[in-house]
């Protein structure tokens, strides 16, 4: 019989890409180079110590301790491991028993670290994450018309004013708004449209300051109209308009000191005329600005940014759900702030169809 080539495992073992560890009961025998990356660690510090003295979990060790003297595989995930050097991994570990006189343990360490790399994707795109920023709009756009109720009844009761027709035409209204929501919700798996009917942008814009003006009181803010009345009717979604109009203006409100002050205009912006892609389509824009305490370059930066609020009672998607509404009209937005100066937003929408 041919005499059997010697194969050099020790040199095999030292280029393999897993982690090996041989245990003679629980000392460490042997080590290649894949487990001294992993452990970080060299094997001079490692070798002929015991399996317990390393920085595996307790689970990892209990598995062991089970396992030694049975003769069984095993396999377990380590999720938290941390080497020597603090860095993190997640490890796929075999324990192979080499049955000799005694029970011997190979552990073949694989690392899994990618995973968390795909499971931290596939969260950020899941339906779930979807879904939870959906329900929290939604919940943001029932408390608003809920605030603007309870600063109406508390406002006619402080001052012991009549609830007269005007305080409930207010309430009246924001119920309504509040079916509305959630009778988008209850219509979620139709894909949302943009209910177009011609509007005036001016009674919208009246309609979210007579909303807030219970708040503006309470801050003695002053709001200030600068119309352009020449602005013609345009086909657009009052409703989602509405409440867009209505979280820019609330947060001009809130952004302001007592006393301060917000100035709404409107006008036909001649610059934008001619760049449009539908020549005959001219812009509105419409400016809410305030001389409130104004943001900083990196709060600017996030304020599209879902849940981003630096307000106690905020949810961080008012401006979210207005960037959404200014693009499902075709319409883009621009803010200019600067801090302790004021804020001011400027929304351009196409005024289609007008005539
Ligand atoms: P929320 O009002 O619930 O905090 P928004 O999406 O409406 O959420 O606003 C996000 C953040 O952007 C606010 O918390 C605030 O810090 C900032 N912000 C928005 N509008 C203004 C403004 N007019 N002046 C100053 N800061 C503002
Ligand atoms: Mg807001």
């Amino acid at each position: 019989m041919k005499k059997r080539e010697k194969f050099d495992f020790e040199n095999l073992l030292e280029h393999l890409p897993y982690g090996v560890l041989y245990l003679n009961d629980d000392k460490i025998v042997y080590i290649n180079s894949a487990s001294e990356s992993i452990l970080g660690l060299s094997r001079e510090k490692i070798l002929s110590k015991s399996i317990y003295s390393q920085q595996f979990s307790d689970k990892l060790k209990d598995t062991f301790r089970k396992l030694k003297d049975s003769g069984k595989t095993a396999r377990l995930y380590e999720e938290n491991f941390v080497n020597y050097f603090g860095k993190k991994y997640i490890l796929n570990v075999h324990f192979v028993p080499v049955i000799t006189k005694n029970i011997n343990y190979l552990l073949l360490i694989e690392d899994y670290s990618f995973l968390k790399e795909v499971e931290k994707k596939s969260n950020e795109y899941s339906n779930i994450e979807k879904l939870s920023t959906l329900f929290a709009s939604m919940a943001h756009e029932i408390k608003n018309p809920l605030g603007v109720i309870k600063g109406t009844i508390q406002l006619v009761e402080k001052q012991s004013l009549p609830l007269d027709s005007e305080a409930l035409n207010i309430i009246i209204s924001e119920v309504n708004r509040i079916e509305k929501v959630i009778q988008e919700l209850l219509n979620y798996s139709n894909p949302q449209r943009v209910n177009e009917e011609y509007v005036n942008i001016h009674q919208i814009l009246d309609k979210s300051i007579v909303s807030l003006t219970s708040l503006a009181k309470e801050k003695s803010v002053m709001i200030f109209k600068e119309y352009d009345t020449t602005l013609p009717n345009f086909l657009a979604d009052p409703e989602t308009l509405y409440r867009a109009l209505f979280n820019v203006i609330k947060n001009a409100i809130e952004a302001c000191s007592y006393n301060g002050k917000v100035v709404i205009s409107t006008k036909v912006n001649v610059d934008l005329r001619y760049k449009s892609s539908t020549k005959d389509v001219n812009y509105v824009s419409i400016e809410i600005a305030d001389n409130g305490e104004g943001m900083s370059e990196e709060d600017l930066k996030r304020i599209f940014t879902p849940f981003f609020t630096k307000k106690a009672g905020g949810t961080g998607l008012g401006m979210v759900y207005v960037q959404k509404v200014v693009l499902d009209h075709n319409g883009f937005l621009n803010i200019w702030s600067m801090p302790k100066e004021g804020t001011k937003v400027s929304i351009y929408l196409p005024m289609k169809g007008a005539m």
